[in-house]
Formats: structure tokens, sequence, C-alpha cells
């Protein structure tokens, strides 16, 4: 199964990913956790990506996110499927995608499209906070750590990111209308597309998720067309 997760930041793409990865053990490609990585380790990717400005929600050039995207699906760990957070986020990434994929002689399974109302995505970003170690994604009310304050898996302190803060915020936002929007059609347009609607808690938002690939795991198996899962 191969998946891309689409939504506006703050929507929850990254805790839905999450949960999704280990049901279908499959694992989760989020291209911003990747440059966040290369960054902190000082690799040569994340050289590159200092030339860009990532802390202020600004897109990194789409050359150098296909590339990456395109050594990470290569990945053994991927052979069985992969979910994409983060990527595609413009035009130019998702017809690479869609070449990457024909050239693997794989097919993307579908794009979920996560939705919810602007004024919830700006409170969910008051809450938000992020494990520095491993990524991994917190919410003071929704999404609690089991101890306050620090990471339910490493341990670590848990961070505000950087561009969670809201005059950032409002910058991501309005990049995402003008460039990433414009895929729902493309992925509507191919038949790809499933809504999911993201507005109640992440248990209820799960739940949705499972019977939509549900569906598309019965549409894969029908068109005989679909990796195991
Ligand atoms: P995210 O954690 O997905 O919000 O990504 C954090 C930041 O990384 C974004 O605000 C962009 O600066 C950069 N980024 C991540 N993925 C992409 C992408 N597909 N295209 C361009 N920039 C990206």
């Amino acid at each position: 199964m191969i998946l891309v997760l689409l939504g506006p930041p703050g929507v929850g793409k990254g805790t839905q990913g999450a949960r999704i990865s280990v049901h279908y053990d499959v694992p989760t490609i989020s291209t911003g956790a990747m440059f966040r990585d290369a960054v902190n380790r000082g690799t040569e990717l994340g050289r590159t990506l200092q030339r860009y400005h990532i802390d202020r929600g600004e897109y990194v050039p789409d050359e150098v996110v296909v590339a990456a995207v395109r050594e990470r699906i290569l990945q053994p760990d991927c052979k069985r499927g992969f979910l994409l957070d983060g990527f595609p986020r413009t035009a130019p990434q998702a017809l690479a995608l869609q070449e990457m994929l024909d050239h693997e002689c794989l097919k993307l399974s579908g794009c979920l499209d996560f939705e919810a109302p602007l004024e919830m995505l700006i409170d969910r970003f008051a809450g938000r906070r992020v494990c520095p170690k491993d990524g991994s994604t917190y919410h003071l009310t929704t999404q609690p750590p089991k101890h306050p304050g620090l990471c339910d898996i490493c341990g670590a302190e848990l961070v505000i990111r950087p561009d969670d803060a809201p005059d950032v915020v409002r910058r991501r936002l309005e990049v995402y209308t003008e460039k990433t929007e414009p895929l729902i059609s493309f992925y509507r347009e191919r038949g790809l597309l499933y809504i999911v609607d993201a507005s109640p808690e992440p248990e209820t938002i799960f739940s949705q998720v499972i019977s939509i690939l549900s569906l598309v795991r019965r549409r894969l198996s029908d068109s005989r067309i679909g990796e195991e899962i």
C-alpha cells in the first residue's frame, strides 16, 4: 500500500500517519521530519537545507525534495509500501512522484486528504509539542504525553517547534493554500482522493481512516494491482 497524506499543517497527518504505519506495518516517510533530522545531524542534505528557510515555513525547492524522497523510497523497508506525509506539496512534486512510481512499476493506492476548519488548526498548533530526538508529536490536551513534558518513546524533553510560532503558522497556511491545495484536484481527477474529516478527536479520525483504507484495499485487490498489505 502506497499512500499520500495530504492536508494543511496542524491537521494531524503526523499523528494519523504514525497510527496507520503501526497498523499496517509500513514506514511513514515524512519529508519535514527527514529535513529536521538532516539539519540536526549536519549531513550533506542538512547543509544544503540551511540555504532555505524551513523554520519560516518556506518550501524547499522541488529538486532537493524529490531527490531526498527518491533515495528514501528505494530503501528495503519500503518494499511492502509506505506512507508519504508532507510530500508531494507542489504540482511538480506530484508529477515527479508519479514518474518515480512508474519507474519502479509501482502504483499509488490513494491520497487521504485530511480536512479541518482553520480556527481548529490554529488552536492545535498552540498545544503542539514535539520530541527533538525521535520527532514524535503530542498535544497538551488531545494527546498528552504519559509524563508531562517528556517523550513517551525516548524520555527526551518535549519542545515547541520553531515553525509553530503564530506568525510562521500563518505563513505556512498561506503557502499550503497557494501551492499544495491544488493537489486535491490533481488526485481527485485521477480517482485517488479520499476525504477524511480531521475535526474530531484522533481516535474517531483513525476509525474513518481504517474504513477508508479497507475500501482502498478492496479496490486494489479487485483491480489485482495492489501489493500485499
Ligand atoms: P512539515 O513538518 O511537513 O510541516 O515540514 C516542515 C518544513 O519542511 C516545511 O515548512 C517546508 O519548509 C519543508 N518541507 C517539508 N516537506 C516539503 C516538501 N514536500 N516540499 C517543500 N518543502 C518541504
